[in-house]
């Protein structure tokens, strides 16, 4: 489980920034307060020696050091005590110093004793949807919105075994060794729907996917090929060799893809070799497959790929008549 290393970047980044942001606006309350309020600006520096209090402390010796620590923990105690009086006779709640964290069981470091916090797995698992590609569709489609009862009959049967076995997959994806699914049958039989699905609990459950459709793998992989040798920015398509899950949706339907076929191979020629995982959807039959890609890798898409067929009437139309 690693997530999205430049998520993880990015959001570690936002958290140390949400910590100095909190922070400093503590400290425009507490100059605030003690503009106004005398009392409070001789508490506050009182409050500020405690730190070199209990250092000097130490530094006394062992003798009633015991003695020492708890007399200066009694005058803090004393000071915040009095700190809170004057802050709600004031008409500040009592809690106005203090610094407002947004997440207050890891004060907005991300992680309590080293164990990733809830506040930053959740945060991760956003910035996973945008970066894999799904942040706009995953509302919309996921495995609770998945509708069988456009389904009737065997198709019924086959699509909640197909529904089944793909929330398998999600659940059970642990990385490397995964194994690969390919989706194919007629459109609107909910293929997009269950990629996107996988995609999203892949993603929830820690790990980094990319999903894209067809279209925008084979443009990506083209301008790789033609990119100059002198270009030095980011490549696009090194994500999807990298990710522990690519979902590619609507093979098939890329225009003008020839040229490109023998790196879509090597593509999927790395990731299967290197035990990644890859998803895929079709609409085009083991036959038409085989007229528009090269067999080597129509083998591999039914060799090495479990083939889950979706079968029934275009529920896209089946929508458009209600
Ligand atoms: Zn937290």
């Amino acid at each position: 489980m690693s997530f999205n290393r430049e998520d993880y970047k990015n959001v570690k980044i936002s958290f140390d920034m949400r910590r100095e942001k909190a922070a400093l606006e503590a400290e425009e309350r507490k100059e605030q307060v003690c503009a106004k309020l005398p009392e409070m600006k001789k508490i506050c520096a009182s409050l500020e020696e405690t730190g070199p209090k209990v250092y000097y402390a130490a530094l006394e010796g062992k003798e009633d050091y015991e003695q020492r620590l708890n007399n200066i923990k009694y005058e803090t105690e004393t000071l915040l005590k009095r700190q809170r009086e004057l802050l709600l006779s004031n008409g500040y709640p009592e809690d106005y110093l203090d610094i407002k964290y947004r997440c207050p069981l890891c004060r907005d470091e991300g992680n309590i004793n080293g164990k990733m916090c809830a506040c930053m797995r959740a945060e991760l698992i956003k910035a996973g949807y945008e970066s894999a590609g799904i942040a706009g569709l995953c509302g919309k489609m996921n495995f609770d919105t998945f509708d069988l009862s456009y389904y009737t009959g065997e198709d019924r049967q086959n699509m909640e075994l197909v529904l089944q076995k793909a929330k398998e997959y999600a659940e059970s994806f642990c990385g490397v060794g995964s194994g690969s699914m390919l989706f194919f049958g007629g459109t609107g039989l909910g293929k997009t729907h269950l990629s996107v699905a996988v995609t999203k609990r892949v993603i929830e459950r820690g790990y980094y996917c990319v999903y894209t459709t067809s279209d925008k793998l084979f443009s990506d992989l083209r301008e790789e090929r033609f990119r100059s040798a002198d270009d030095t920015s980011p490549s696009k398509t090194a994500k999807y060799g990298e990710c522990e899950l690519l979902v590619v949706d609507d093979l098939g339907t890329e225009l003008n893809g020839r040229d490109i076929v023998p790196f879509l191979y090597s593509l999927l020629n790395q990731r299967i070799n290197s035990g990644a995982s890859t998803v895929i959807s079709t609409n085009l039959s083991h036959r038409e497959l085989l007229a528009v890609y090269d067999e080597r890798i129509v083998s591999r898409l039914f060799g090495e790929f479990l083939p889950y067929k979706f079968t029934g009437k275009d529920v896209r139309m089946q929508k458009l008549q209600f």
